[in-house]
């Protein structure tokens, strides 16, 4: 998926996600359904880590697909035993 870059009218510059390559020349825009015009503008290239591109685009997704959370999560517990030979002298609830 690629941002492009249209214009309308009422609401100025919008950015509409689609595949690379299959961006139509004009698009309705999600706010009012105006018709745009595709602006075009230099690519924003960056070099980045996977990780960091994909957690902006899970960021990203989670504006209009967020994650649904189906069941609770585990509990993390607590530890089986005190860390410091110290913390096992002291009173236990
Ligand atoms: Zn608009």
């Amino acid at each position: 998926m690629a941002v492009y870059a249209f214009q309308c009218v009422e609401h100025g510059p919008v950015d509409v996600r689609f595949p690379i390559g299959t961006a139509p020349p004009t698009s309705s825009c999600p706010r009012c359904g105006a018709a745009m015009r595709r602006l075009f503008s230099p690519p924003a290239l960056r070099l980045s880590s996977r990780a960091l591109v994909a957690a902006i685009e899970r960021d990203e997704r989670s504006r209009t697909d967020p994650e649904v959370v189906t069941a609770i999560p585990a509990r993390a517990g607590r530890p089986a035993r005190a860390t410091h030979p110290a913390q096992q002298r002291l009173p236990r609830p």
